[in-house]
């Protein structure tokens, strides 16, 4: 009988996956390379404790087959990879376990691309660079792109407008109320550009002191966390948490439009099923929040990092979200699936034009 895993490889057309022991420096990772069809597995190394090893795996798998969506339907060239190391960040990481994961990155031969995730920073990029020329997040001094958090949010705001553009046939944002929900690094720097469009911004984060500052330098309202999704506003704008698109929060919106940057809004699909049933259009989260990754995976084009290609290519998330927009309205589909759809059709067209060239991809 197939081992599960196999199982789940062949199901959802897993390449490879890398298991990496160093007993040493105590490293345990895994890369999960999901395809290369378009080019090689690109996604960041999340650095976390795990309960079972069963679930980082799990963990890998799931993140690497999201990132050959989000690069395919964002129009960037390169596969969905992504590594998990096994362990606390706070605890565990030595710069001798950072290099000898660099060491297994760099046996890859550049089929799998490192970057930043969920704990592991730009520094920790650096010493894995020690190892391999495969690393795509690095800071300015390094030539790597720096700060990517303007360029998602502002792949947000295009994604807002296009929302916009489908819901009240006009991409115009003046005038339209904002429920926006988290203002880190993403949301502030989106707070800035839709007060700017002029709109009227309601603003929560958990943290005071940044909601202070919102109402200070802005003079936008606040409201307590638990009361964002039920204001009476045109959009509500998520840039903080995941699953935030619930059984609980759906019958407490009153916008027409979802957009924003967070990762996974829906806490399962069957929750755009029914933002589509209530007439609420959602721009899709892997498609809105794809700006940073346009930005950052610039340098792995041909010259290097081009600020302003970089930020042209950012520039597009507005087509793109229209794009799968007009794939919903054609098949009668949810928005969430229209991505998938406009994801798996360029992967599709395109793995007959690189199998032209190379037999190796
Ligand atoms: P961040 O940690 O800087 O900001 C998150 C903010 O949300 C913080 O200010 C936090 O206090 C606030 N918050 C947490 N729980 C909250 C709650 N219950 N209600 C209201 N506010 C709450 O993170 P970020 O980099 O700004 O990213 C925001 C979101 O965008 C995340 O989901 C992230 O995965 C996603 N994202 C970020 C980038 C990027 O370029 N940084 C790229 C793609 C996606």
């Amino acid at each position: 009988m197939d081992a599960p895993i196999f199982t789940r490889m062949r199901d959802d057309r897993f390449k490879k996956i890398v298991l990496c022991n160093d007993s040493r420096s105590g490293l345990r990772a895994i890369i999960a390379i999901h395809s290369t069809v378009l080019g090689p597995a690109t996604g960041g190394t999340r650095f976390w404790t795990y309960a079972h090893e069963g679930d980082a795996i799990t963990d890998a798998l799931r993140l690497a087959r999201g990132m050959t969506y989000k690069y395919a339907a964002a129009g960037v060239d390169l596969g969905g990879g992504k590594a998990v190391i096994i362990g606390d960040p706070k605890k565990d990481k030595s710069e001798a376990l950072l290099r000898a994961f660099g060491r297994f990155v760099d046996q890859q031969g550049g089929e799998y691309i490192t970057g930043e995730d969920v704990g592991t920073t730009l520094a920790d990029m650096e010493v894995i660079h020690l190892e391999t020329e495969h690393v795509v997040t690095l800071p300015e001094h390094a030539g790597g792109a720096g700060d990517i958090s303007p360029a998602t949010a502002l792949g947000a705001v295009l994604a807002t407008r296009a929302c916009a553009q489908r819901v009240w046939r006009d991409s115009d944002l003046a005038g339209k109320r904002v429920a926006l929900q988290g203002l880190g690094v993403v949301g502030w720097k989106a707070l800035g550009l839709l007060v700017e469009a002029g709109c009227e911004v309601i603003v929560t984060d958990i943290d005071h002191d940044k909601v202070d500052r919102a109402v200070s330098t802005y003079g936008v309202r606040s409201v307590e966390p638990q009361d964002i999704y039920s204001q009476d506003v045109d959009i509500f704008a998520p840039y903080a948490l995941g699953a935030v698109i619930n059984d609980e929060t759906i019958p407490r919106l009153r916008a027409k439009v979802v957009a924003g940057a967070a990762n996974n809004i829906l806490a399962e699909n069957r929750h755009g099923d029914e933002l589509e049933a209530r007439g609420i259009t959602y721009a899709v989260d892997y498609v809105a929040n794809s700006g940073g990754t346009i930005f950052d995976t610039d340098r792995l084009r041909k010259g290097g990092f081009q600020r302003e290609r970089a930020w042209a290519n950012v520039g597009k998330i507005y087509e793109r979200t229209l794009e799968l927009f007009e794939i919903a309205d054609r098949d009668g589909i949810p928005c969430y699936r229209a991505a998938d759809r406009l994801a798996e059709k360029r992967i599709a067209d395109l793995e007959g034009v690189r199998l032209l060239g190379t037999a190796t991809r």
